[in-house]
């Protein structure tokens, strides 16, 4: 048992059986079990895997998470066979509730089968948000079919019915399903399962289906449900074949936790930084121009530039030369990089001109690579570091395109940095202390960092020395240690030029978003033979790094919207404060008055003169989204006072105008991720 404690009991005990002999409370709380033998035989044929519909490879298909050293989850019912070590799990636990949304896909059938019998089944996994299943039915499910499967797996799960596993010779099931007509159980059979195996089916009730399981013990366990959604879907991804059905649901442990759910998919829908792009009228995608090519409104524009100040600011302040390059380059210098051959299939086609085929540039390295080589290099002019904010093309395939976050035409807030190798780690420490800078200030507060490395076993797969290499993921693994930063280390996943620190952000909702990379190159200061004079007298290959911090310009501000709701802070909002005159002619000369002494200031401010009622006045600011709107009236303008709605706060009152403007600039100053 996980606490230590031995359980000696006889052969064919259950795992339920044990949690009721600890307690009844315990037996009813459990879900499944996890097994773990503590001989390293062959596993038994009561427990062995017995070939499992739902790992069709290439498919969102999830297996119960990785099982290592003949570690396996087993239904509560199956008989203990072996000496194991043995842990109930409980509806806290992750790999439960896959057990719990697989179970649920089985319910999900069964009432599928009672109100459309002429369905054939294909497969149901659970997967990260929910479970489906795949059946094929002449006639298109209807919204209202689909109501009518959860009503009736309703029924299914106040019948309770036991989930019973049975075995059977794989002939025999192969001859049964045949008989049904079910080719998608068919193939499943022979796909995954050898002649001579036993093949296990689960029945629950009336319903029986060829599944590896584990499986809850009854469908009363499945108690929070919801079925979401048809899609159409081709059997086995193939458009060739038959027109699939793949029926969506979720399923939770509890009713609260199902709500929570859909809340936060509410949430997320509310924040699509395309809906509210529009609504806020910060940038548009135009058919007419192209998919994929992003133009900035002058309110959008106008954050993009706080953003783009603010990096260029700070690049300068921290040592990088600001540089430009151009956009289309010939295609000889692609060559020469290598990108024309690894990278090809990401590039627009050659242009040809007059004298030379040219290409638009995908990335910013050769050409800051070129800056470096136009003169000779001492260490002492060692480390080099040249940032651009450089526009960069890439081909994405069409319909794979998504608002902000998937372009083809960004901005990268691009730099290289050449140094000897002593200066890597301090490099490094200062690139990701850099990263945290632009992730604090721009309000995020976690953020989750992975270091890719090699393998070493495959070194002909990648370019540059083992000492190289080893050199290099020292550098950033010290780099991490001297941060204090917490990393994951993923072995094999480095590019085959060098390693890498990913650092990924975690948005309000708890989203991942990859976006600053601080990359070792040991490819391209080769492919273009850069130097540098050595304290020794001799020339050097200097290290070379790519780092970007926002990643793309672009995709970073996606995010922002959907961190922020569009409410953005006082410092990033494109407009800081909305003036409202309570009557536009009486109060007009007094609210021009404050607007003067807030751009003054330098506050971003918009006044509304128009001839409107005040409430709709203030409900545009608000739908804005502005952080602060001040009405003023006789009573304002007699005490040169200005009456203070804030956004998410409301009415604060009335203040005199110099005490507002002084909050408002040192929030601006400040930079304050709050308003
Ligand atoms: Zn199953
Ligand atoms: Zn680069």
């Amino acid at each position: 048992m996980p606490d230590g404690s031995v359980r000696e009991v006889a052969k064919g005990t259950t795992p339920l059986d044990v949690a009721m002999s600890i307690s009844p409370r315990l037996a009813a709380a459990v879900v499944v079990a996890r097994v773990r033998p503590l001989a390293a035989e062959e596993p038994t044929s009561q427990n062995r895997d017995v070939g499992h519909p739902d790992s069709r490879p290439g498919d969102e298909a999830e297996m119960y998470g990785a099982e290592t050293a003949g570690e396996r989850l087993v239904d509560l019912t199956a008989p203990l066979m072996e000496d194991v070590q043995l842990e109930l799990l409980k509806e806290s636990d992750e790999a439960a509730l896959k057990v719990v949304r697989h179970s649920a896909a089985h319910v999900m059938a069964t009432a599928i089968l009672e109100l459309f019998p002429e369905t054939k089944l294909g497969h149901g996994p659970a997967t990260d948000a929910g479970f489906f299943y795949d059946v094929y039915r002449e006639t298109p499910f209807s919204d209202a079919d689909l109501a009518a499967i959860e009503a009736r797996m309703a029924e299914v799960v106040a019948r309770d019915e036991k989930f019973v596993r049975e075995e059977e010779t794989r002939e025999k099931g192969l001859e049964d399903y045949k008989a049904q007509g079910e080719f998608m159980k068919v193939q499943f059979i022979e796909r995954f399962t050898n002649p001579g195996d036993e093949i296990s089916l689960y029945k629950n009730g009336g319903f029986t289906d060829f599944c590896r399981g584990p499986h809850v013990p009854s469908t009363g366990r499945v108690k929070a449900f919801k079925v979401t959604s048809v899609a159409g879907a081709y059997w086995l991804g193939d458009e060739k074949n038959q027109q699939l059905q793949r029926i969506y649901g979720t399923a939770y442990f509890s009713a609260k936790e199902l709500d929570a759910h859909f809340k936060r998919l509410e949430e997320i829908k509310a924040r699509d930084h395309r809906v509210l792009g529009k609504q806020l009228d910060l940038f548009s995608i135009q058919e007419v121009a192209g998919s994929g090519l992003i133009f900035w409104h002058p309110k959008g524009g106008l954050i993009r530039k706080t953003m783009e100040d603010w990096m260029r600011d700070e690049c300068i302040r921290r040592g990088y030369e600001m540089v430009y390059t151009p956009h289309i380059m010939r295609r000889e210098l692609w060559k020469i990089s290598g990108h024309e051959g690894f990278y090809a299939e990401n590039m627009y086609p050659p242009m040809e001109l007059d004298d030379a085929e040219y290409r638009l540039k995908p990335m910013n390295c050769p050409g800051h690579i070129l800056i470096y080589k136009n003169s000779p290099k001492s260490y002492r002019d060692l480390p080099v570091r040249y940032a651009e904010l450089g526009n960069v093309y890439r081909y994405e395939r069409s319909g794979t395109m998504h608002g902000l976050l998937r372009v083809r035409g960004f901005t990268q807030d691009d730099a290289h940095i050449f140094c000897t190798p002593g200066q890597i780690e301090d490099e490094v420490v200062a690139c990701i202390d850099f990263a945290q800078s632009v992730l604090t200030t721009f309000g995020f507060a976690e953020f989750k960092v992975e270091l890719s490395t090699w393998d070493k076993n495959d070194a002909k797969n990648y370019t540059g020395s083992e000492e190289n290499w080893e050199r290099a993921i020292g550098s950033l693994k010290s780099a991490l240690d001297r941060k204090g930063i917490p990393f994951r280390t993923i072995a094999g996943e480095a590019a085959f030029y060098g390693p890498k620190i990913d650092i990924k952000l975690v948005d309000v909702l708890g989203r991942m978003w990859q976006l600053s990379t601080v990359q070792f190159d040991f490819n391209l200061p080769a492919r273009f033979g850069l130097e540098y004079k050595g304290e020794d007298g001799e020339m050097h290959q200097p290290v070379m790094v790519h780092r970007a911090l926002f990643g793309s310009v672009e995709r970073f501000f996606g995010v922002l919207i959907e961190h922020y709701a569009g409410a953005f802070p006082m410092w990033l909002a494109p407009v800081q404060v909305g003036l409202v005159p309570i009557s536009s002619d009486k109060h007009l000369e007094y609210a021009e008055k404050v607007k003067a002494r807030l751009e003054a200031a330098g506050l971003r401010v918009e006044l509304d003169a128009r001839n409107e009622k005040m409430n709709a006045k203030i409900r545009e600011f608000t739908l804005a989204k502005v952080p602060f709107v001040l009405i003023m009236g006789d009573k304002e303008a007699a005490s040169d006072s200005v009456s203070v709605r804030t956004r998410g706060k409301g009415d604060e009152g009335g203040v005199a105008l110099e005490v507002f403007v002084e909050r408002a600039v040192g929030l601006v100053k400040s930079q304050a991720a709050g308003l």
